[in-house]
């Protein structure tokens, strides 16, 4: 199989037969981000994509899902995204799930026409990046739609019923707004009902926007406190049926949880964690894990 440069996808992908479509991110802009920072985005030909095809049919005849690479794969055309399911299916008829990483504005390229027509090729379960549902600090993650266009591209996806997931970060309001960004993630989750929850951490990454702010005091990362605070809180506001996807390794706390059934046990675990941690690690912000 073709990679190009770094691929990434979500650890809950681990055993899904990774496709590269595109090289890079198509955006990479946002403030925190140096996934694909030094990597110059592209479009992979169609003749390549079937070489992978023919590769894959070989080794993995009977696979069921295919995870379509790279940062938002997404941004292609609704007319090179069916041909992309069109092949897959002529070479792997067995495939049931095409998914990929997806942003808002991926999703408002495309028309309510071609997200039916996707949707019934198989493409579904997104990854979408949407970070925060709080509206000043998503403008201030530069990912490049409003919590508006959020709301409203989430529901267009309901529509079509294609299955997505919410991606968002814990701290990423900064300090002293953890409650504050639980509340508006919970809102946002309870509005538009994602198969499932993937929190991860705001982390400063060197290089980044983020980490030239925090170094100018123009922005202030939440502690180690807040984040755990942060965490429980969301968990508490969550009303719908949902699993909650907490794997990542730069979560403080990793677990997975269906909710509502494991909410209190899952409160209950941070509440525990909190009680047992040193007052300084609360009030620190600490080094996080990055892949
Ligand atoms: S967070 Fe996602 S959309 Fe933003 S730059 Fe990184 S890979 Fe691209």
């Amino acid at each position: 199989m073709n990679y190009t440069g770094p691929v990434y996808r979500p650890p809950y992908e681990a055993n899904t037969l990774l496709l590269q479509v595109t090289v890079g991110c198509a955006h990479n802009k946002c403030t925190f981000c140096t996934m694909y920072r030094d990597v110059k985005f592209s479009v992979d030909k169609m003749d390549q994509v079937e070489k992978d095809l023919q590769e894959a049919q070989a080794n993995y005849p009977s696979v069921k899902r295919i995870f379509l690479v790279n940062g938002d794969a997404f941004v292609l055309s609704g007319n090179r995204l069916k041909a992309v399911a069109e092949m897959i299916h002529k070479y792997l008829p067995e495939v049931e799930i095409i998914s990929m990483y997806a942003s808002i504005n991926n999703i408002m390229g495309k028309t309510d026409e071609e997200l039916a027509e996707l949707k019934n090729l198989g493409i579904g379960d997104l990854w979408v990046g949407v970070e925060t549902g709080l509206g000043d600090a998503l403008d201030y993650l530069n990912k490049g739609a409003s919590l508006a266009d959020a709301y409203e591209q989430l529901e267009r996806l309901n529509k079509a019923g294609i299955t997505f997931f919410y991606g968002f970060m814990f701290g990423a309001a900064g300090k002293g707004r953890g409650i504050e960004n639980a509340e508006a993630n919970a809102k946002l989750i309870n509005q538009v009902k994602p198969l499932g929850i993937v929190p991860t951490t705001l982390n400063a990454n060197s290089g980044t926007q983020l980490a030239k702010d925090i170094e100018n005091s123009a922005f202030e990362m939440a502690t180690e406190g807040e984040v755990l605070e942060e965490q429980k809180k969301t968990l508490e506001l969550v009303e719908v049926d949902t699993y909650y996807m907490g794997i990542h390794i730069i979560n403080s706390v990793s677990f997975d949880a269906k909710l509502p059934k494991e909410k209190q046990a899952a409160i209950d675990r941070i509440d525990s964690i909190i009680s047992d941690m040193d007052e300084a690690l609360l009030n620190s912000v600490p080094e996080r894990h990055t892949i």
